[in-house]
């Protein structure tokens, strides 16, 4: 077997920092003041704030050992199917630093802000001609974000059409955040089932759309990692009887310079910019969702657009039908920057590549480990494959299990329990960046994981052995969070 990162090695304890916390340290040495100190009027002021009194080395110490505590792109491989947790390029952090665009104010005004302007403009450009739409804004804050701007955007469609309707049709293979989107517009959710295959079949569809029906969200690629082949089709029916088709695009990263996804039935679609154009995320943000969309729903995009005028870009604001502001500002340019960084640096061939070997991987990694894992649909996919737990369980051996006993061997897991619709879900994204060495090593892992099932499943049920904290009460963190350091 291929020798294992693992993750045996140094792991510093270290006591709550109010414990640490000594009367008067202080990280930085200032020097005496030459004037009388005098006290502020505490009703001004309030208490001061409850922080610990520390010395420089301490606080250097202790974020270098959080950072160690836990996972990252940057320490191992992370498949988190759905998250897209690939390696983002150190350059795209360097360019969102330079002083011009970290220190651009978002109040100097258009007449100061060419440079910025500029780059979202052509930001929004290339983002339509990646998806093949006709505008883009770059506003939402995430995912989510960007499919309740959508939501809205077709809602505001059919006002405007002088008759609202109630539904939307959302499949079993959409992602979590569309029925939540969908009903914060009021509409209720339709839910169907994809056919054995695991992608939609035109004749379900069909069989629900109606005319009080406003349109339907798919994930495409879908959440089992699997492309809607009959999205054409389903797009057809759906318009047919007046509603409108929103892409789910958080996926874009295995169909880039491939699919086009206005060219094909989409009405409106947003894209994820923190997982398919590389900025890092996993801690909760910040991230970015721009909406793409084509003449239909243009008219309805949030405000303010930004627009060229010869030489010089401007924000607009007079757009009748526009859905309003959905963030301050412009949404979060550090991110675009990244962005932009990332699709000047691939340019359109690189990005292509970047799909093409993301769905090379994950069916590398489908077909190494179909056997050892079982793999409910067994059809090539996109750039994430899904198996569960089920040859395990004979050996009462969960998705859970091995998850945990993959920290020990230096991977992070991949992601468990989802999509629902296949049961103990075990689905991995190794990403386009990992090269075949570390798959391996991955693959390698899984089925000494699934030995141990066979050989060792009690010790299995107790893993992970030697990461800073093993086994967690997870049902006690989620029932009775501790909030308070
Ligand atoms: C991640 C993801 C989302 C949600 O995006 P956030 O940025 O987390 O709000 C929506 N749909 C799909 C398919 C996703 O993978």
């Amino acid at each position: 077997m291929i020798q294992q990162p693992g993750t045996s090695g140094l792991i510093f304890n270290e006591p709550q920092l109010w414990d640490k916390s000594r009367e008067g340290r202080c990280a930085m040495s200032l020097p005496k003041p030459d004037v009388d100190r005098k006290t502020l009027d505490n009703s001004l002021t309030g208490d001061a704030p409850d922080l610990p009194q520390l010395s420089e080395l301490d606080v250097v110490r202790h974020y270098t050992r959080l950072s160690q505590w836990n996972f990252g792109v940057d320490s191992g491989m992370y498949p988190l199917g759905s998250c897209t947790m690939k390696y983002n390029p150190k350059t795209n952090e360097v360019q969102a630093a330079r002083q011009g665009f970290a220190g651009a104010h978002p109040l100097a005004g258009d007449e100061f802000s060419q440079g910025a302007l500029k780059l979202m403009y052509n930001l929004e450009q290339y983002l339509a001609k990646i998806t093949g739409f006709d505008a883009v804004t770059l506003q939402p804050a995430a995912g989510a974000h960007g499919e309740l701007a959508g939501m809205l955007m077709i809602h505001a469609f059919h006002a405007k059409n002088g008759k609202q309707r109630s539904k939307i049709i959302i499949p079993d293979t959409a992602h979590g955040t569309n029925p939540a989107s969908a009903s914060l517009c009021g509409y209720e959710s339709v839910n169907i089932k994809s056919g054995e295959k695991g992608i939609l079949d035109p004749a379900t569809v069909a069989a629900v759309m109606d005319e009080d029906t406003a349109g339907i969200m798919v994930t495409n690629p879908n959440t089992l990692g699997l492309f809607e082949s009959n999205i054409k089709e389903i797009a057809d029916i759906v318009h047919s009887k007046g509603g409108l088709v929103y892409g789910d695009g958080a996926n874009m990263n295995a169909i880039m310079g491939i699919v086009k996804p206005g060219k094909i039935g989409i009405d409106v679609l947003h894209l994820n910019l923190h997982k398919t154009f590389s900025t890092p995320h996993g801690g909760g943000g910040p991230g970015s969702g721009p909406v793409a969309v084509g003449k239909t729903l243009e008219p309805f995009l949030p405000i303010p657009r930004i627009v060229k005028d010869l030489d010089s870009y401007k924000f607009v604001t007079d757009c009748p039908d526009t859905i309003g502001r959905i963030h301050s500002f412009y949404g979060h340019f550090g991110i675009m920057v990244r962005a932009y960084a990332y699709i000047l640096s691939m340019g359109g061939e690189g990005l292509k590549k970047a799909s093409q070997l993301a769905v090379l991987n994950a069916n590398y990694v489908k077909e190494s480990l179909k056997g050892t894992l079982n793999l409910p649909y067994d059809r090539p996919c996109m750039h994430e494959c899904v198996f569960n737990d089920k040859l395990q369980n004979e050996y009462h051996i969960t998705t859970m299990d091995m998850a945990k006993r993959l920290l020990d061997y230096g991977f992070h897991p991949p992601t468990v329990y989802f999509p629902l619709v296949v049961d103990g879900a075990f689905m991995v994204e190794p990403t386009e960046t990992e090269s075949k060495e570390d798959i391996d090593q991955f693959i390698d892992a899984v089925k000494a994981i699934a030995k141990e099932a066979q050989t060792d499943p009690e010790k299995l049920k107790k893993a992970p052995f030697i990461t800073k904290v093993t086994r967690l009460d997870e049902v006690g963190a989620a029932r009775k969070p501790c909030l308070r350091g």
